[in-house]
């Protein structure tokens, strides 16, 4: 602490200016003169990106360095198991202070708001509490060593689509209670070192510049005393993010906020005690971090604990029968997922595993065809191949899922289907084989028009380097299945409220509110294919006994079957219907347990106040009759118990009778929301003459000839690495053109590392004022 006082009194106003960012892409800005070190950082969350300072990406194209691929979000979010999700989080920590790492990029606890985010598989649940508990458990394991973890993306970050500059338009009561609360319980509960600040804005505001999500809500109400960092070119305003409490601007490199920054602090407009309070959270986070490797990455015992992450996060969603399946049975493996399967997404988060194991390899006795190619075409010879194989086996396990082409960061999926030619290929063995079991790897939910005609389905997410071995285990029963699905499956896309807008426009209008996953569906009465909570096991599970007292809820839970197993409790709360609008039930409470055949366990939780409330102008607990409902899936509740709940009467909002929130069903209009967001909102389309460094290459090539040129030569330089073709159905290639022609000049600048006079220059060009533009040019 003395070092830090010393260090800041020591400092001039340019080196504090300076420190708060980033001296390159995965490290902090040494300072000799005041003894202050770099530390290093890397991508997570599900394992470590580890670059070297030669060569370093933020999408995960270039080289990283052997860590173990742990399963994504995605499918330890399936385990519903705190304990599991630490323990995969200590594992990546370990790995991290083996490699000099000092700060690992994750968990996200972004909400899962709409099938398509590209990026969904990164993060946990549809659902606050869930996403919230397991964030903050994945944070406690990863700091246990000490190292450090940031918590991402800070906040309302939904969509892929336009990232970098998108408005989240999203009402206060929907901000606090879906899209802030996996945050709040996370840095309650988790302490993370750091947390990052997202690329968009919210309501108008840049989250690297809004001081009343960074400052008066984070670190105020939530009590967080770590470092805020941006996401990797998303501070906007320099001067701003300071004030805002917007410490490290992260990777740098911004001359022109630099120069900017300084004036401001000449000219009064940013005060030296903000400036001061950023570079001391600077300093406070250096002094806590590791600087230099310690100990030997454990990879075989890693490996194990990312085989059994694998087969604990993974859902088992129907099974008619066919499985487990039997030692002695012919088995065909069909599907070229089950030898070159798909592990992990595309992005900041791809790993570079010590190893992979396929399906095929865990169960080298099977028969294999392939029956579709690994971007899931197929043809008539692949087809008859993959039946012929079907026929003759005794039990014929499809592996399909979303191929890479169809779900990377940068960008969302277009449909929730999986590739026509993996649907004909299932179609095909299941008419061959009645005992057709189907193997999902995606990062989110799909449609399965075919499901009511294979026997079993088992969701792998996307199960990380073991997966393969993992799902032999929950196969062949040496392992029993006890996921359960952290967000709903609708049967088509349609059926999901967000379809009709999600992906539209330039904005993010949250127009669905609160009802987000299973609070839409319960509350339109949509029946989905999986309901959220789903997950089936090789025994069945009874819950007895449900009793209340005070806030205290405790019940039994037998293991009726025939085979060991683990089970996920539920507890959800039911608000009356009565006042203001709610939905029908919310997750408060779960526990996974493992019990053997006949055994019980007496389980209790303990509910707050807050499980109760509301948010409306602050948390308030609506008086009333309250229902709790207990059960190992959202749709299958057996126990019920009413509790009487004492608080106030919350006004009921003058729009809200008659309103889609009162009663939802199908897309809630643009007047509705508006109404009930309490203002109209039109998107502020960018005009020629007034675009800033926020706007995109994309956004004004359509009307500016220079930023045609330069569209084109980002084109170009990209296709190089792509055989000189400009492919856009290849993942990799949309992803880079997204994130570079599609990022705000800002943005570009920074990670280009090239000088801001540059940009600024073909701004004016951009706008019009080309002489101008020239004559920056040349100066800057
Ligand atoms: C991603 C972050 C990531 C960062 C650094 C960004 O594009 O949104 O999640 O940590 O890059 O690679």
């Amino acid at each position: 602490m003395d070092n830090i006082q010393k260090a800041l009194r020591a400092m001039t106003p340019g080196d504090k200016i300076a420190l708060c960012e980033g001296a390159d892409f995965w490290q902090t800005r040494a300072m000799e003169k005041y003894e202050i070190p770099a530390v290093f950082m890397c991508d997570g969350p599900h394992g470590l990106r580890k670059q070297d300072t030669e060569n370093p990406d933020m999408l995960g194209v270039n080289k990283s360095a052997p860590a173990t691929c742990f399963p994504a979000a995605v499918t330890l979010a399936g385990s519903w198991d705190e304990a599991l999700v630490g323990q995969v989080g200590a594992a990546i920590g370990e790995e991290a202070a083996a490699m000099g790492v000092a700060l690992v990029l994750g968990p996200g606890a972004n909400i899962k708001r709409d099938p398509l985010c590209g990026r969904n598989f990164e993060y946990f649940s549809e659902d606050p509490r869930l996403a919230g508990k397991l964030a903050a458990a994945h944070i406690r394991g990863l700091q246990e060593n000490g190292t450090c973890a940031s918590l991402k993306h800070f906040a309302a970050n939904n969509r892929e689509k336009q990232r970098f500059n998108s408005d989240s338009v999203v009402d206060e009561r929907s901000l606090r209670e879906i899209y802030l609360s996996p945050f709040e319980t996370a840095v309650k509960e988790g302490g993370p070192a750091t947390v990052m600040c997202a690329y968009n804005k919210i309501n108008g505001v840049h989250c690297s510049d809004s001081r009343g999500l960074l400052t008066d809500i984070l670190r105020g109400e939530w009590g967080f005393g770590g470092l805020v960092l941006t996401d990797w070119g998303a501070m906007n305003d320099r001067v701003a993010g300071f004030r805002a409490g917007c410490d490290l601007n992260m990777p740098g490199g911004s001359d022109y906020m630099f120069r900017e920054s300084l004036a401001a602090l000449r000219s009064g407009a940013l005060s030296e005690s903000d400036l001061d309070a950023c570079a001391r959270r600077v300093l406070e986070f250096i002094a806590r971090s590791r600087k230099a490797a310690s100990g030997e990455p454990r990879f075989e015992a890693h490996d194990a604990l990312a085989r059994r992450a694998a087969s604990e996060g993974a859902v088992l969603l129907q099974n008619r029968g066919a499985l487990p399946l039997k030692p002695g049975q012919k088995v065909a493996l069909i599907g070229e997922m089950a030898r070159t399967p798909r592990y992990q997404g595309a992005g900041s988060s791809h790993i570079n595993p010590t190893r992979v194991t396929s399906a095929l390899d865990a169960m080298p006795w099977a028969a294999f065809a392939p029956g579709c190619t690994e971007s899931g075409e197929t043809t008539p010879e692949l087809l008859s191949e993959a039946e012929a194989a079907a026929r003759a086996a005794d039990a014929a396990v499809v592996f399909a899922g979303l191929p890479a082409r169809c779900e990377s960061e940068g960008f969302d999926r277009e449909d929730m289907a999986m590739p026509d030619g993996q649907t004909r290929l299932i179609e095909a063995v299941a008419a061959a084989n009645p005992n057709t079991i189907v193997v999902l790897s995606c990062g989110g939910a799909v449609e399965c028009p075919w499901a009511s005609r294979v026997n079993a389905v088992l969701y792998l997410g996307l199960p990380g380097q073991a997966g393969g071995a993992a799902a032999a285990d929950l196969l062949y029963g040496r392992v029993n299945p006890s996921g359960k699905l952290a967000e709903t499956w609708p049967l088509e896309y349609s059926d999901c409220p967000t379809s009709g807008y999600y992906a539209s426009g330039r904005d993010c209008e949250y127009r669905e509110g609160i009802y987000v996953g299973y609070r839409y569906y319960d509350k339109a009465g949509v029946v989905p294919r999986w309901a959220f909570g789903h997950g089936l096991s090789y025994t069945r599970f009874a819950y007895s006994g449900l009793r209340v007292e005070g806030l205290g809820v405790s019940f039994t839970l037998t293991n009726t079957g025939s085979v060991p197993g683990a089970e996920v409790a539920q507890l959800y709360v039911a608000a009356p219907q009565d006042g203001l609008h709610r939905p029908l039930k919310e997750l408060r409470g779960f526990k996974k347990v493992f019990l053997r055949p006949g055994e019980s366990a007496s389980l209790r939780f303990e509910l707050t106040e807050r499980d109760f409330a509301v948010w409306q102008e602050g948390w308030r607990v609506p008086a009333g009759e309250y229902e709790l409902l207990v059960g190992g899936g959202s749709d299958s509740l057996p126990l019920r118990a009413a509790i009487h709940i004492e608080g106030e009467t919350p006004v009921v909002p003058a729009w809200q009778p008659g309103s889609w929130y009162e009663a939802p069903r199908d897309a809630p209009s643009k007047s509705g929301w508006e109404a009930m967001l309490g203002r109209s909102h039109a998107e502020l389309a960018p005009k020629k003459g007034e675009y800033t460094m926020d706007n995109t290459v994309l956004e004004m090539k359509e009307r500016s000839f220079v930023m045609r040129c330069m569209f084109m030569g980002v084109e170009r330089t990209i296709a190089k690495g792509f055989g000189g073709r400009a492919d856009y159905e290849d993942p990799e290639f949309r992803m880079l053109m997204a994130s570079s022609a599609g990022s705000p000049l800002r943005t570009m600048q920074i990670n280009g590392a090239m000088k801001g006079g540059l940009f600024r220059g073909l701004l004016d060009m951009a706008n019009g004022r080309f002489l101008r533009g020239i004559a920056r040019m040349i100066r800057g």
